[in-house]
């Protein structure tokens, strides 16, 4: 079984054919939007609009492992594992404080 321990590893997992496919139909099944602030009732969509200020889409996307990547390779591909947040839930769920800096997070599961 493949393991996806250290950086280069995940991005070749992310970067695969398989991984871009699933994430586009685990992105649909959830309607572009993030199920955890769906939950708290309001709704935040993919609009693809774009943000001149920040340089890069205003509502990022992120396609989640719930049972975490690392620790469970053999569901990496399980579309029931996967859940559709936005950047900042995605950052909350990982116990990060969404900060200015790059967050690692938020670059790893949007390939
Ligand atoms: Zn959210
Ligand atoms: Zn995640």
């Amino acid at each position: 079984m493949s393991e996806y321990r250290t950086q280069e590893q995940k991005r070749k997992f992310y970067d695969s054919g398989k991984w871009r496919r699933l994430r586009t139909v685990a992105m649909e099944r959830c309607n572009n939007e993030c199920q955890r602030c769906r939950r708290n009732g309001l709704v935040t969509i993919d609009t693809n609009e774009f943000s001149e200020k920040a340089k890069r889409k205003k509502i990022q996307l992120v396609v989640h492992h719930i049972k975490e990547l690392e620790d469970h390779p053999e569901l990496a591909l399980d579309i029931d594992n996967l859940e559709v947040l936005c950047v900042s839930c995605h950052n909350e769920i990982h116990g990060r404080v969404f900060e200015r800096k790059e967050n690692r997070w938020a670059s790893d599961e949007m390939w």
